[in-house]
């Protein structure tokens, strides 16, 4: 069994005028979630470095003053990948067909090229553009999330299989063609972390929380439904994926909304917002519309933590552990 599932992303794109960070629009929400994010496997956010770790050599987690963190900006990066595949939104060419694209192609429409100055996708309008400046445009702030529980009790050394790494992230192939040409966006499901053979690695165990914060300004009703579902936050809720090993059944984690701050001054108000208009919202959020149903339901299922646990690698033609 493969630890991923294809999502078929949308074959149009819905632009709009942009709606800019620093004029706060009445109407509208504004303000700041409190999020805590809870590790259902072992997660694991790369440094980079090596480690010594009781005398061995370790690849190491991303920390800060010895206590690991999940950056902001990939917490971002995984929400902005559902934010992509439930709303009418542009894509990145080059992820399909690599850097020396020759842009004026067949995909022209929902390219995001496209994306400009006067007209915008929803996924460009909350995130900011893809490889590009995104100044004034992005109507969200990610902070990065703090590890909440004891370190000593939330890192541990486990051997992980050696997975092939893409070069960077931002050139990694995440979007493919199917057999009718439409785009799909690979997600990898959620399984049995295969540990115990391979190089050995500091992971955050599971069952270690984090906390953060994200900051919006000027989203409407329907932006607050997606985001929070890309988030996995939702009155059913469910667990998404991140970091390193995602195809080893790593970096499984729920994320709960803890606080919803609207932002207030004497002189203006945000549009009022419960954490129960939240779940209420990103529930029904696309309801109306039968593409971003399915997509949801797709997405779902993909996310199902009870059905996906026990998966695991099997054996592949040369007697090795593989997918
Ligand atoms: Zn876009």
């Amino acid at each position: 069994m493969k630890p991923y599932k294809f999502v078929t992303l949308s074959d149009k794109v819905e632009r709009t005028e942009p709606r800019e960070r620093n004029v706060l629009l009445e109407y509208h929400f504004h303000g700041k979630w409190l999020l805590k994010g809870k590790a259902l496997t072992d997660i694991i956010i790369r440094s980079g470095e090596l480690d010594i770790h009781e005398d061995n050599i370790v690849h190491d987690l991303m920390k800060r003053n010895g206590q690991p963190f999940l950056p902001g900006s990939s917490v971002k990066g995984v929400v902005r990948s559902i934010h992509e595949a439930i709303t009418y939104s542009c894509i990145d060419l080059p992820y399909l067909f690599g850097e020396n694209y020759n842009r004026n192609q067949e995909y022209e429409a929902i390219s995001s090229d496209n994306c400009k100055d006067d007209a915008i996708c929803p996924t460009c309008q909350l995130f900011g553009y893809v490889n590009r400046g995104s100044i004034g445009k992005s109507l969200l702030a990610f902070s990065d999330f703090r590890l909440t529980t004891d370190v000593e009790e939330s890192v541990t050394v486990k051997k992980i299989p050696n997975l092939f790494r893409p070069l960077r992230e931002k050139s990694a192939m995440t979007i493919y063609q199917d057999e009718r040409d439409r785009l799909q966006r690979k997600f990898y499901t959620h399984g049995t972390p295969q540990a115990g053979s391979g190089s050995p690695q500091l992971v955050i165990k599971k069952g270690a929380e984090f906390q953060g914060e994200i900051t919006y300004f000027n989203l409407d009703g329907k932006d607050i439904g997606a985001l929070a579902f890309s988030f996995g936050i939702a009155e059913n809720p469910f667990p998404i994926k991140i970091g390193y090993g995602k195809p080893a059944y790593f970096g499984s984690i729920q994320f709960e909304l803890e606080n919803v701050i609207p932002y207030e001054t004497f002189l203006f108000q945000s549009r009022k917002l419960t954490m129960e208009e939240v779940l209420e919202k990103a529930e029904n959020y696309g309801t109306d519309d039968a593409f971003i149903s399915g997509q949801k339901e797709r997405l779902r299922e993909i996310f199902d933590f009870e059905a996906n646990k026990h998966n695991h690698w099997g054996v592949n033609q040369y007697g090795r552990k593989g997918y």
